[in-house]
C-alpha cells in the first residue's frame, strides 16, 4: 500500500512526542471554541501572554509581525514589499496583512479558534476580518486590550532579546536568560529585533495611537473589549486575562 508523505513523516516522530500530542488533543476536545484578538502597543506583553492563552484554550497563535519578519528573512515577494515600512516602524499595507491572515486561518491548528496578536491594527483590517469571519458563520468573541502608559515601554523594548525559532523572549533586566545572549532551552543565540530601538519605537507608538487605538473603539461598540492593566507583572496580567476570558 502506498504511504502518504504525511504518514511517512509521522513514522519519524518519536513516540513520546506522538503521545504528548495525543494527550493534548484529548484535553482540547472538550474546550469551547474561542476567537480572540490581542491589542496593545509594542512591549505591552501580548507576546508573553499569547503562549499561555494558546495552551489553555487550544487555539492557534497568529502574530502578523512574526509572519512578516519570517517573510522578510526569507526574502519572499511579500517580505520585500513589507521590509521598508517595518524598518521605519510604520504599518505595512492592509491588503498584505489581510491576505496573510486569510490564508493562516485555514490551518488545522486554528480549528478551535485563534489568538490574533498584532492584527487587526487598523479599522479597515478589523472590518475585513469581520467579513472573513462572517463568511465562515463565526465572529470575534473577545478583544483583550493591553492598556499601558507609553513611558514604560522604552525600557521594556530596548532590553528585549528574542530566540527567533521559538519566539521565546527575554529581558536584560526583567527576565534575563541563564547565560547572557543564549536561549535557556536550546542554548542558541538570542537576537535583538532591528525595530526594537528607542527611535523606531517612537514611530511604532505613533502608528499605534493614530491607527490602532480606533480599533479598540470599533470593538468597544460591540461590547467585547476586556481592559487589562498591562503595566503589572506578567503573572498578574495572566490572572486578568483569565478573568477577562471567563
Ligand atoms: P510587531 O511584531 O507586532 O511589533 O510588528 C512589527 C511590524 O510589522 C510593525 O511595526 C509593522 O510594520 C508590521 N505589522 C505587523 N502587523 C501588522 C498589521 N496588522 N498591519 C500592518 N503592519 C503590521
Amino acid at each position: 500500500m502506498a504511504t502518504s508523505s504525511a504518514q511517512a513523516n509521522m513514522e519519524d516522530v518519536p513516540s513520546v512526542d506522538l503521545m504528548s500530542e495525543l494527550l493534548r488533543r484529548f484535553k482540547c476536545s472538550d474546550k469551547p471554541d474561542k476567537r480572540l484578538i490581542l491589542v496593545g502597543p509594542p512591549g505591552s506583553g501580548k507576546g508573553t501572554q499569547s503562549p499561555i492563552i494558546k495552551d489553555d484554550y487550544c487555539l492557534c497563535h497568529l502574530a502578523t509581525g512574526d509572519m512578516l519578519r519570517a517573510a522578510v528573512a526569507a526574502k519572499t515577494p511579500l517580505g520585500v514589499k513589507a521590509k521598508e515600512a517595518m524598518d521605519k516602524g510604520e504599518l505595512v499595507s492592509d491588503d498584505l496583512v489581510v491576505g496573510i491572515i486569510d490564508e493562516a486561518l485555514k490551518k488545522p491548528s486554528c480549528q478551535k479558534g485563534f489568538i490574533l496578536d498584532g492584527f487587526p491594527r487598523t479599522v479597515v483590517q478589523a472590518q475585513k476580518l469581520d467579513e472573513m469571519l462572517e463568511k465562515k458563520g463565526v465572529k470575534v468573541d473577545k478583544v483583550l486590550n493591553f492598556a499601558i502608559d507609553d513611558a514604560i515601554l522604552e525600557e521594556r523594548i530596548t532590553g528585549r532579546w528574542i530566540h527567533p525559532s521559538s519566539g521565546r523572549t527575554y529581558h536584560t533586566k526583567f527576565a534575563p536568560p541563564k547565560v547572557p545572549g543564549s536561549d535557556d532551552v536550546t542554548g542558541e543565540p538570542l537576537i535583538q529585533r532591528k525595530d526594537d530601538t528607542a527611535a523606531v519605537l517612537k514611530s511604532r507608538l505613533e502608528a499605534f495611537h493614530k491607527q490602532t487605538e480606533p480599533v479598540i473603539d470599533y470593538y468597544s461598540k460591540k461590547g467585547i473589549v476586556a481592559n487589562l492593566h498591562a503595566e503589572k507583572a506578567p503573572k498578574e496580567v495572566t490572572t486578568e486575562v483569565q478573568k477577562g476570558l471567563q
